[in-house]
């Protein structure tokens, strides 16, 4: 089917929610992508770092193949291996306790936001500006966006936004005996790659204990080992109570969890929460694949020095960069055509979050060359 014809039955059959570049990929492999015609591709977006791996890794390939010759789903009335091997690794190398398996972020955020109301009724959230948590009705709230929100109000009431630079102090007043919950991205994500500041994670910390708040990290995006740790809250050294993961999980597969520490993990009982498709074991055998090669030292080390490299190369072009690791922005004037010139003349896939910020999130096991080549590529746009 020729793109045209793609196009014609979008705009005849899909709702209109995105807006797609004009590109139909066929193929993956590693960082590279191929479009109908045959033209490569250098992927530095990975569906928004849901590839993690870059595309069809052998290892993620292998996994949901030999799972999905087996046994595909039972549902959550009866047990698979994968999944409660999965919850076993996520527990113990984040913040312990247990997992609530999800399809997807936002039902990750439903999850912890369902944990702390539960945990204190009718208390309240507090959220930061330019967080991004989701599109469903709850983390809806929790982001305080006015473009994303307005369509949809009235929201579910109790989430107040405080502000994500300067000092803490707004986000300490406005944490009291009433707040169910903070809810953070250690890295701002979906608004252009904003590092929070490790004293504002320290205090949000403080005060959750000082009034027996849960502090509620959002790790779908900084997480697995994006940012050169295996968790965007390892920066700051703060721990939160419950995490929430998904994205780059699964390697392309949808899977997302929630994590409890064990002072929480049973706040959710039988009856309180559920869905019908999460932690089925073709998408668990995937994270597990996925966690057995990122949660490993030398390979976030790895994560880590390629982040240099690309951050080094973008500045050496000229370019204002922020971010950790492979979760880097850079800015540029009019970023979106900028986005498009690069995918259609240079062949290369970056994202932008905004009219002056371009996203990129490589794969994190992409090499050296593949990082000089894009700098290189981005150079040649950018120009
Ligand atoms: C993408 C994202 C979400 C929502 O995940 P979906 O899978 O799109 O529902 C939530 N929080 C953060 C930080 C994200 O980046």
């Amino acid at each position: 089917m020729a793109l045209t014809d793609l196009q014609r039955l979008e705009s005849e059959s899909v709702m209109g929610t995105y807006a797609r570049l004009p590109v139909e990929f066929v193929r993956g492999e590693g960082t590279c992508l191929w479009d109908a015609e045959g033209n490569e591709y250098l992927d530095f977006l990975c569906g928004i770092s849901v590839n993690l791996l870059g595309h069809c890794h052998p290892a993620v390939v292998e996994a949901v193949r030999d799972q999905a010759g087996r046994l595909m789903h039972v549902g959550n009335l009866f047990y698979t291996e994968p999944a409660m091997r999965l919850a076993a690794r996520l527990a113990e190398r984040s913040v312990g306790g247990k997992v609530f398996f999800t399809n997807s972020g936002a039902e990750a955020v439903e999850c912890a936001i369902k944990l702390a109301r539960k945990r204190r009724p009718g208390g309240g959230f507090v959220v930061l500006e330019g967080g991004f948590h989701g599109r469903t009705m709850g983390a809806l709230s929790a982001t305080p966006q006015e473009s994303k929100q307005a369509p949809f109000a009235p929201l579910v009431p109790g989430f107040a936004a405080v502000p994500r630079d300067g000092p803490p102090l707004p986000l300490v007043r406005a944490v009291t005996d009433r707040t169910a919950a903070v809810i953070i991205e250690a890295v701002q994500g979906e608004s252009g790659i904003h590092p929070i500041d490790s004293q504002m994670l320290a205090a949000a910390r403080d005060a959750c204990e000082e009034h027996g708040a849960l502090l509620i990290c959002d790790e779908i995006q900084c997480g697995m080992g994006r940012t050169g740790m295996l968790w965007g809250w390892e920066h700051a050294g703060v721990p939160p109570d419950v995490m929430t993961v998904a994205k780059g999980l699964g390697g392309g597969l949808p899977i997302g969890a929630c994590v409890a520490a064990p002072e929480h993990a049973d706040v959710l009982v039988a009856g309180d929460h559920g869905s019908t498709f999460a932690g089925g074991p073709v998408a668990a055998a995937a994270a597990n694949a996925v966690l057995e090669l990122v949660d490993d030292d030398a390979f976030l080390d790895a994560v880590h020095a390629k982040g240099e490299r690309l951050a080094a190369g973008l500045r050496g072009v000229g370019l204002e960069v922020r971010g950790l690791g492979l979760m880097l922005a850079f800015q540029a004037p009019e970023a979106p055509a900028l986005v498009r010139r690069a995918l259609l003349e240079q062949r290369l896939v970056m994202n932008a979050t905004g009219p002056d910020t371009v996203r990129l999130l490589p794969p994190l096991n992409v090499s050296d060359e593949e990082i000089d080549e894009a700098v290189g590529r981005i150079a040649a746009v950018a120009a």
